[in-house]
């Protein structure tokens, strides 16, 4: 197979960056990939671990002469990250980012990019509690979406290049407009976040009362509920700063159910708990149907994910 981009600049080297290199390197879809993160340490170990032909000291030198340019920072430093690059980025070159936000980075990044690049943004739904260098893996996006949501002026070429390397990796491509995926996302991804985040929390108020049975007898929905609320505090913050209508909107119905599901509870009303589970254990059907998880033990988890 060709390769599909002469020089990828990874910016950031935490879990997509990584696991995005691996991705590239088993089935050889670029010609050199540049990495760059901001601190010596993550710098450092990207070198050990050598997923990256070359390690930059700056942003700006990772980027000159790439033909793609992937922003793999938390949402909240996309903007901050495009200035620093502007001014060194080739002409042509296509830049995208992973940002689990869309409306946002392009709000932060477009203003600062030069009109001789094509910006497409990009976010792969895929991810793990882990994070840095040392948590990525190459069979990541295998069968995960990666949705777009490129300007409709953008050139199909570059876009259609661009689904190729994510199709490449593993991941099915589907175009969006970003508010939408904001929404979707709100529902599918940062408002479960934020109830695990909760759920956690209320938990070890509680422990304080029980001693730990909490962590001892802790069963599969608790735990469930720990390995999300694991995830990277810096990355979680920053998303729901950043899709706060679409996260605020969904958490408002998430309070009117919850609170129709209390008084089902508090008046007996047993047929409504039980249509209500009979609904949602045909969504959780619906999700092994459509590949996006396995009803094998231990929770469909492999180690890594
Ligand atoms: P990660 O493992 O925590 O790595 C983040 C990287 O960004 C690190 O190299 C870090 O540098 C760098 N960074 C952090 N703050 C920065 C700042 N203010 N300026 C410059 N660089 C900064 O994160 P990740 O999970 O790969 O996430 C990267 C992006 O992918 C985020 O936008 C996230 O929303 C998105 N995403 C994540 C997941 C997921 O499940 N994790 C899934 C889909 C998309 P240092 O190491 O030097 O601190």
């Amino acid at each position: 197979m060709s390769l599909i981009y002469d020089r990828v600049a990874l910016i950031g080297l935490g879990l997509i960056a990584s696991s995005m290199a691996h991705a590239i390197r088993r089935d050889n879809l670029v010609g050199e990939i540049v990495g760059y993160a901001r601190s010596e340490g993550t710098r450092k170990r990207a070198l050990e671990l050598g997923f990256c032909d070359r390690i930059s000291e700056t942003a700006a030198d990772a980027v000159k002469g790439a033909d793609l340019v992937v922003l793999c920072v938390p949402v909240g430093a996309m903007g901050e990250v495009s200035i620093e690059i502007s001014g060194s980025l080739s002409r042509g070159a296509t830049v995208t980012d992973v940002g689990s936000t869309k409306r946002s980075v392009i709000e932060a990044v477009s203003p600062n990019l030069p009109n001789y690049v094509h910006f497409i943004p990009a976010h792969p739904v895929a991810g793990t509690e882990q994070s840095g260098p040392d948590s990525g893996f190459a069979e990541l996006f295998e069968n995960r979406w990666c949705l777009l949501t490129p300007k409709s002026s953008v050139d199909i070429d570059k876009v259609n290049k661009l689904k190729s390397l994510w199709t490449s990796m593993g991941a099915n491509v589907e175009f969006m407009e970003p508010d939408h995926h904001d929404l979707v996302l709100a529902v599918t991804s940062h408002a479960p976040h934020l109830i695990a985040y909760t759920m956690v929390g209320v938990a070890d108020d509680i422990r304080r009362v029980t001693d730990s049975e909490v962590v001892k007898y802790s069963a599969a929905g608790f735990r469930d509920f720990t390995r999300i609320a694991a995830s990277d505090p810096t990355m979680w913050r920053d998303v729901f700063l950043t899709n706060k209508e679409a996260t605020l909107e969904v958490l408002g119905r998430f309070t009117e159910e919850l609170f129709a599901l209390q008084r089902a509870i508090r008046t007996g009303d047993g047929e409504h708990l039980h249509d209500y589970f009979t609904r949602t254990r045909e969504i959780r059907r619906g999700v092994i149907e459509a590949g996006q998880d396995t009803d094998a033990p231990n929770f469909g988890r492999n180690k890594k994910n």
